[in-house]
């Protein structure tokens, strides 16, 4: 993506939102052709490299714009570079964030189909939040990723009181004070969407489900977790849709992979993107991994990152496959850290 200033043209490639020579807004520069024009081979690996051979494109578009990508795949000088979008469940779309986290939501939308709401969609979104922390301990989906969710939507026309953020604590945090801390509730009053604490409101009864009535009545969910190294995140959160003590019970009646089969049945359509950016250890340390992840079945969404951080598998990920799933966007070879 790059950012061009409608008065003097120039060109950024960060999101400077302001030209600081004539003070007007930015806009948007699409790319819509792609080109190789220089290929360059390495050969040595690196801690955030371990596979090699990789190459690194030097890529342009039809503006002339230039910048670099690493490739698993080897290009030869003038191929063009074109990723087709899919709309199938089996289908997990990957960017790495150069600059802005805003860039990398567009490209993993585009790459699974799209959407495109309309200003009387009813939408949900479902961030992470589990413990009253600080953004950069990158235990709760960060203040940004939720704005860029909001803000997406609200270019997208959608009307502000039709988005909802939700979230409900299943520990012993009360779910207001992590709505404080993790700076979540600060991004709701500043954008003036409704944060709506699931707990208190009503919960209907669905195949021995009890199943937020907000979430039943929305068009679209859009789940945005922000994953953690050896665990599933993305499908997990989805369980803050349930009755606490409904959740609990279910959780020692049946396995964690059947309440997720039996919920996803009955919920409206889930678009998950997930934040990959910073991400925990089990230890709690951050990895830098500038991801953004995106899938219309988070269960898919965790396999591949499980896949991409050679991590142990949860117990609901076991019987998940990874040969059926596509990866769109980055291939996973590029990708393969040693952690
Ligand atoms: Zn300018």
């Amino acid at each position: 993506m790059f950012y061009r200033c409608p008065k003097c043209k120039r060109v950024w490639q960060y999101p400077i939102e302001k030209c600081p020579d004539c003070f007007v807004n930015l806009e948007k520069v699409k790319q819509k052709e792609i080109r190789v024009v220089a290929v360059s081979r390495v050969g040595i690996p690196s801690v955030s490299h371990p596979k090699t051979p990789y190459f690194v494109l030097l890529l342009e578009d039809e503006n002339g714009n230039k910048w670099v990508q690493k490739s698993a795949k080897e290009y030869k000088i003038g191929d063009k570079i074109k990723i087709e979008p899919s709309q199938e469940e089996k289908v997990v779309a990957i960017w790495i964030i150069k600059y802005d986290i805003p860039e990398s939501w567009e490209r993993v939308i585009e790459l699974i189909g799209g959407i495109k709401p309309e200003s009387e969609t009813r939408i949900l979104l479902l961030p992470t939040l589990v413990s009253p922390s600080h953004p950069h301990l990158g235990e709760n989906t960060s203040p940004e990723f939720l704005e860029t969710a909001i803000k997406y939507l609200l270019e997208k026309g959608v009307k502000r009181e039709n988005i909802k953020v939700a979230g409900q604590s299943f520990n012993e945090f009360p779910i207001e004070i992590s709505a404080q801390k993790s700076q979540l509730l600060k991004i709701c009053q500043k954008e003036k969407i409704e944060p709506l604490n699931l707990s208190e409101g009503n919960f209907l009864e669905r195949d021995g489900l009890k199943i937020s009535q907000k979430a039943l009545e929305a068009d679209l969910i859009i789940n945005i977790p922000r994953l953690k190294i050896g665990e599933a995140r993305a499908s997990q959160n989805l369980f803050k849709l349930l009755d606490k003590t409904n959740y609990l019970a279910q959780e020692y009646l049946s396995t964690e992979k059947e309440i997720f089969e039996k919920l996803k049945k009955q919920l409206p359509p889930v678009l998950t993107v997930a934040q990959a950016d910073s991400v925990q250890k089990q230890d709690g340390r951050i990895v830098h991994m500038r991801l953004t992840m995106a899938c219309l079945n988070p269960l898919y969404l965790d396999r591949i990152f499980a896949q991409i951080t050679a991590s142990p598998l949860p117990k609901i990920l076991k019987n998940v496959n990874t040969e059926d799933i596509r990866v769109l966007g980055r291939k996973i070879e590029e990708l393969e850290w040693v952690f």
